[in-house]
């Protein structure tokens, strides 16, 4: 389902503009809306009439509500794709998240924390 403008400026405004998990600033043309707790891969029951009849929708799926939008860049986005919190915040190499942070600075780009630590790896051997 496609998030309205309006939606779309009131997720924005959630943190004027600033990537909720990595505190960088968003390209406003360019950031993603994210949905913090996934949203269910399976929306319809299993074709299997056997599973199907024991299938119900999992109760805590994401929504397209507001409280569940959140705004992000395109790096955290991609990386989070239908992650936790916890293991995405493992992924990305974050040692923490803006919104986790008082005074919610700006913390450094997932994909600097990510290429740093490539870098790394990358000079093991
Ligand atoms: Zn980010």
């Amino acid at each position: 389902m496609a998030i309205s403008k309006v939606k779309r400026g009131k997720v924005w405004a959630k943190s004027d503009g600033i990537c909720w998990y990595c505190g960088c600033k968003l390209d406003p043309d360019n950031w993603h809306i994210d949905h913090m707790i996934p949203k269910a891969k399976r929306t319809r029951p299993p074709r299997d009439w056997r599973l199907a009849a024991k299938w119900k929708p999992d109760p805590n799926r994401g929504t397209d509500a507001l409280r569940n939008l959140f705004p992000s860049c395109p790096n955290c986005n991609q990386t989070k794709t239908d992650l936790s919190l916890h293991d995405f915040k493992l992924r990305s190499g974050l040692r923490f998240f803006w919104f986790e942070k008082e005074g919610k600075q700006c913390y450094p780009n997932a994909s600097t924390v990510l290429a740093s630590k490539e870098d790394a790896a990358n000079h093991e051997d």
